[in-house]
C-alpha cells in the first residue's frame, strides 16, 4: 500500500498532523493500535504555564527564550517562539474548523475550574468549561446521586477556600437506574450515552430546574455531549441560570468528542484511518524509512515518502521502560534519559518527576535521531517527544499541537519530488 504520508498513532498529534496534510492534497494514512490520551484528558489544551524550574511563565516569548538558553532540548526550544505563536493559532483555527467549541487564546490563558475545585491555567477549553473571573455568583455544585467520579463536596468545599459562594447539591436521576446495577457502569460517558438521547432532555431539565432558581450559576460534571454540545445550549437556554461542566474522572466526555470530532474529520477529508492496527517494525535503509509492518497487514508493507510518529508516551506504549533504559517502540530511536534508573523517580509523587521528560530526540526540523544521525523522512511529533513535562510545565496539548503542524508543514514544503 502506497502513501504520501503514514502516521503512527491516532490521537492528538497524529490526527492534526493528518488533518493538515490532507488539506494540501496528501495521500494520508493513519495506524492507530488503541485509545488516546484525549480519552483520558480533561478536553482542555495546555501551552505553557510553568518552566522547567518550577517558576510560572511571565509571557509565551520570555519563556521561550529562557527555555532556548537554559533546556534547548524542549520542542519549544528547537522551533523558536516565532513558530510556537503561529501553529499554536492555526491549532485554533483548525480545532474550530473541526467543530469544536472552545474557548481561550495564545495571547489570553484562562484558568479553568476543575472537578477538584481548584484551578488550573489552560490555553483553550471547551466552551462550556468555567474558567475564573471577578464576579463571584452564588454558585450550585450539583452531583448525580449514586455517581461517584465527581464529589460535589470536595469541588464546593475547595472552591469556598478561593473565596467562591459555593455549594454542594445532588439530583436524583432515575433514568439512569439501569446503570446502577453495575457500580463500573456508572461512569460519565455511560450516563451521557442515556442523557444525549433527546427523549431524556425534560427529566435532566426538569431536575435542575428548582435548582437554577436558587442559585445565580450552576455546575454539573460532564456527563453529556459525546458528539456536540447540543444539550449543554438547550439547558442553558432553559434554565434561570447559567450552567457550565466539569470534565470527570477518565473516561472523559469533552475528551472523547475532540477525539471523535478530529477523526471524523480525517475520515471526511479522505484520510485512510486504520484503528485497531500497529505498526511493528521498519525497514530503514541509509537514513530513509522505505517501508512499514504492521500486525494485521502481515505480509503487506506499508510504503509512504515521509513518515510521522506520533505514538504517545509511556500511557500509549510509543515509549517502553526497561530495567535499565527506556526505548521507542517501533524505530529504536535514541531516547533522551537520565542513565541511573534511581534518577529516573523523585521519591515524593507530586514533584516533577524525571521521567516525563524523557523521549525521542530529534534534529531542529524534527527528524528522529538513530544512533545520533537524523532519519530523513522521519517526524517525531507530540508527546513520544523527550526534553518536557507536560504535567509540571503544562505545555501537553500544545507541544502536540505545535510539533505536528510544524512537521506537517516540513512534509508540504516537499511538495511533489
Ligand atoms: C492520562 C493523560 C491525560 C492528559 N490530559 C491532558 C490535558 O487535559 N490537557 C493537556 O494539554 N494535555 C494532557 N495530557 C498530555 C497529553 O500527552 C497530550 O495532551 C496529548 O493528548 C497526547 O497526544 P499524542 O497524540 O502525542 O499521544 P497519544 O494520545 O498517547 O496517542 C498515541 C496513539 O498512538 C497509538 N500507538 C502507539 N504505538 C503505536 C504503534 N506502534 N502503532 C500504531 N499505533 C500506535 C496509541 O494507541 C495511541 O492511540 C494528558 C496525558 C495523559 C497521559
Amino acid at each position: 500500500m502506497k502513501f504520501d504520508t503514514v502516521i503512527i498513532g491516532g490521537g492528538l498529534a497524529g490526527l492534526l498532523c493528518g488533518i493538515r496534510l490532507l488539506e494540501n492534497g496528501q495521500r494520508c494514512a493513519i495506524v492507530s493500535r488503541g485509545q488516546s490520551a484525549l480519552s483520558f484528558s480533561s478536553g482542555s489544551l495546555d501551552l505553557l504555564s510553568h518552566l522547567p524550574d518550577g517558576q510560572p511563565i511571565a509571557t509565551l516569548d520570555s519563556a521561550i527564550d529562557q527555555l532556548q538558553q537554559n533546556y534547548p532540548e524542549h520542542p519549544y526550544a528547537l522551533l523558536g517562539a516565532e513558530a510556537v505563536r503561529h501553529y499554536a493559532h492555526q491549532t485554533q483555527t483548525l480545532l474550530a474548523d473541526c467543530g469544536l467549541a472552545l474557548q481561550g487564546d495564545i495571547a489570553t490563558p484562562h484558568q479553568r475550574i476543575t472537578p477538584l475545585g481548584t484551578l488550573r491555567q489552560a490555553w483553550l477549553s471547551p466552551t462550556e468549561v468555567p474558567v475564573k473571573s471577578a464576579a463571584n455568583p452564588r454558585t450550585g455544585v450539583v452531583g448525580i446521586s449514586g455517581f461517584l467520579d465527581f464529589q460535589p463536596q470536595l469541588a464546593a468545599g475547595a472552591l469556598r477556600q478561593r473565596g467562591i459562594d459555593a455549594h454542594a447539591e445532588e439530583i436524583e436521576l432515575p433514568l439512569l437506574d439501569p446503570l446502577r446495577d453495575n457500580p463500573s457502569e456508572f461512569r460519565a460517558v455511560n450516563i451521557a450515552r442515556l442523557l444525549d438521547v433527546p427523549e431524556h432532555f425534560d427529566a435532566l431539565y426538569e431536575a435542575l430546574k428548582p435548582l437554577s432558581q436558587q442559585y445565580a450559576m450552576l455546575f454539573l460534571p460532564a456527563c453529556f455531549g459525546l458528539a456536540d454540545n447540543r444539550v449543554f445550549t438547550q439547558l442553558n437556554q432553559q434554565l434561570a441560570c447559567p450552567l457550565h461542566l466539569l470534565p470527570t474522572l477518565p473516561p472523559s466526555v469533552p475528551g472523547m468528542r475532540m477525539q471523535s470530532l478530529l477523526q471524523q474529520r480525517f475520515i471526511r477529508s479522505g484520510g485512510s484511518w486504520m484503528p485497531g492496527d500497529e505498526v511493528l517494525r521498519a525497514d530503514i535503509i541509509n537514513g530513509q524509512v522505505m517501508q512499514l509492518w504492521t500486525r494485521k497487514h502481515e505480509d503487506i508493507a506499508l510504503r509512504a515518502r515521509h513518515v510521522v510518529l506520533a505514538s504517545g508516551s509511556f500511557f500509549s506504549n510509543g515509549l517502553i521502560a526497561g530495567r535499565d533504559r527506556v526505548r521507542e517502540a517501533v524505530f529504536d530511536l535514541d531516547v533522551l534519559q537520565s542513565a541511573e534508573r534511581e534518577s529516573w523517580y523523585r521519591d515524593n509523587v507530586f514533584d516533577s518527576q524525571p521521567w516525563q521528560q524523557f523521549g525521542v530526540q530529534t534534529d531542529g526540523q524534527l527528524h528522529g535521531l538513530r544512533q545520533g544521525k537524523p532519519v530523513s523522512n522521519l517526524y517525531v511529533i507530540g508527546s513520544v517527544l523527550g526534553g518536557f513535562d507536560p504535567i509540571a510545565q503544562g505545555c501537553g496539548g500544545g507541544v502536540c499541537a505545535v510539533t505536528a503542524l510544524y512537521a506537517a508543514q516540513q512534509i508540504c514544503a516537499q511538495g511533489g519530488e
